[in-house]
């Protein structure tokens, strides 16, 4: 089990230099560890009637993360296969430090990542 803390902003600073997660999703190097296992996982919420995006960022070797709420992108589709494998687990969905073991081994399995389209 590691021990997860935040990236720092100047780790989120070379993380966010690259193109965009939408536009690439393979996995990255990690600033704080220097292996390339940073990944990403998205979600769409709401809030107060506003469709958001919940973005989920972490290392799979040193396990420092990020989690944010933005907007939502016009128009994107998210393909998110853990729904199909895992119906239940997909629903229950809590963006807690202990999502990010279920996504490793989502990861893993090949489940993930997730892939996008616009509308
Ligand atoms: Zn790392």
């Amino acid at each position: 089990m590691v021990r997860r803390r935040n990236f720092s902003q100047e780790e989120l600073a070379i993380l966010f230099r690259g193109p965009s997660v939408l536009e690439d999703q393979n996995e990255r190097e990690c600033p704080a560890c220097g292996q390339m296992s940073v990944r990403f996982y998205v979600r769409k919420s709401a809030r107060a009637g506003q469709p958001t995006l919940m973005n989920h960022m972490w290392c799979a070797s040193c396990g420092t993360f990020f989690a944010s709420t933005g907007g939502y992108p016009r128009g994107l589709v998210i393909h998110d296969r853990w729904r199909e494998v895992d119906p239940d687990g997909w629903r229950d969905f809590k963006s807690t430090l202990k999502v990010f073991d279920t996504l490793d081994r989502l990861w893993r399995r090949g489940v993930l990542p997730q892939s996008f389209t616009q509308e």
